[in-house]
């Protein structure tokens, strides 16, 4: 019996999590459940898994949580606060850590959990586009069992010989062909895109997720973030990453090896598949999804990306080659842009511009691609990118609600 945190409980991936757990449970026990202000569905998911301990970031909620779960005479203990998350992610119960924040807000659970030994379910991508040195070098330091839960890493994990160390480029590998959908916007002109809404942005074609991850696809800013996760993910440099357009999401990424063989995974595209495959690994359990069938989906697509209608794209591949700081500045700009077209105060084209705006002027005096020595290095340039690309937004506020009238 394994005990599981899932922090991040009400989001996406945490409610795909506890429907396989639950189809499970003579092997898995939530034990711990986080999440940031959800107090209605974190409260129902405490009765349904009775988790020893639950938490919500936001303190106000976590006081109604607590009243809530103690009028109903539960027994889970409440937690708040921004440090609750950590104490989840090492608590002696916990065997595995479901890392799904979203973003930057993600960052401490994470590398708590590779510091205390846990295996790690890594979907919270942006901790580790942000402090990619530290958390792998946690993990070396714990011997943690690191497993990627985002399904392309998650894809390419399985297709790699077993026994690859995390972080090591693995023998044989001449390539890694990562795929993308291509969002929402594939086939539309930069004029549809410039009027692009946030519920066109969050209208995914083959996948339901968070806001901003949705947001992240429609720019193929995820697909960025994505490189340059398997870049520290596999101990790969950036040219070794080949970008592949492929409209079914079928096949989920693919290892190429230097005797020309191409390993793919394929799958239907639910997020229970890779999130199954880390919890179980390296055995295999149901989890609940429909199985191919190739004779209806007849046709597999490939197409080169298009970074002219899709900056985004760009801008990540230069900071993967870049390094250093660099990416946790386009991981924080990132994060601010997309709140502001998610609120109507950015347009969708204005993200990328607002991103590059703060690139060419953070690093505090530091170079971008100077190396990370501590956790504060990355806290810091990722509280100064913040900073910058907010002024950014303000300055195109103007010029965005015209287009939203
Ligand atoms: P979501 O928005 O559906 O859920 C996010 C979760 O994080 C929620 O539980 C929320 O309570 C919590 N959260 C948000 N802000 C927080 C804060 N400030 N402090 C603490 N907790 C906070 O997002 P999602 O789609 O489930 O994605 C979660 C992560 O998984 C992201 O990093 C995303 O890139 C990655 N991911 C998601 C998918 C997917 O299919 N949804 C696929 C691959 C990777
Ligand atoms: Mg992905």
């Amino acid at each position: 019996m394994k005990g599981i945190a899932v922090l991040g409980a009400t989001g996406s991936i945490g409610v795909n999590t506890l429907d396989v757990i639950a189809r499970h449970p003579d092997r898995y026990r939530a034990v711990a459940l986080g999440a940031h202000r959800n107090v209605e569905l974190l409260l129902q998911q405490i009765r349904q898994f009775e988790p020893l301990i639950a938490a919500l970031t936001d303190p106000a909620a976590a006081g109604v949580l607590e009243q809530r779960v103690r009028e109903l005479g539960l027994r889970t203990r409440v937690l708040g606060g921004p440090g609750s998350l950590e104490a989840l992610a090492t608590l002696p119960e916990v065997d595995q850590v479901m890392a799904a924040i979203v973003g930057a807000a993600g960052l401490r659970s994470t590398l708590a959990a590779a510091r205390a030994g846990k295996r790690l379910l890594l979907a919270n991508k942006e901790s580790l586009v942000m402090s990619g040195p530290l958390l792998m070098s946690a993990v070396r330091a714990s011997g943690c069992e690191l497993l990627p839960i985002d399904s392309e890493h998650n894809a390419i994990f399985q297709c790699l010989p077993p026994g690859s160390n995390p972080g090591a480029g693995p023998e044989g590998v001449r390539r890694i062909l990562l795929t993308a959908s291509g969002g929402p916007f594939r086939d539309w002109s930069a004029e549809a895109i410039a009027g692009a809404t946030p519920e066109q942005a969050c209208k995914h074609p083959n996948w339901v997720m968070g806001r901003k991850i949705s947001v992240d696809s429609a720019s193929l800013m995820n697909k960025g973030l994505e490189l340059i996760e398997a870049c520290f993910l596999f101990g790969l440099p950036p040219s070794g990453v080949q970008i592949l357009i492929h409209p079914q999401s079928v096949v989920h990424s693919m290892v190429e090896y230097i005797d020309g063989s191409v390993l793919a995974q394929l799958a239907c595209p639910d997020m229970r598949t890779p999130i199954a495959y880390g919890l179980a690994w390296p055995q295999r359990i149901e989890a609940g999804t429909d199985f191919l069938d190739l004779v209806r989906t007849r046709q597999l697509d490939f197409l080169a990306p298009d970074t002219t209608r899709f900056p985004c794209l760009a801008l990540a591949r230069a900071v993967a080659d870049t390094g250093g700081l660099a990416p946790a500045i386009l991981n924080a700009a990132n994060e601010v842009a997309v709140t502001a077209f998610l609120e109507r105060r950015l347009n969708f084209p204005d993200i990328a511009t607002v991103i590059e705006w703060v690139l060419s002027r953070a690093g505090g005096g530091r170079a971008a691609g100077e190396s990370i020595r501590s956790l504060d290095d990355v806290l810091q340039a990722d509280a100064e990118a913040r900073e910058l690309a907010l002024e950014c937004c303000r300055n195109h506020g103007a010029a965005t609600r015209s287009v939203h009238a």
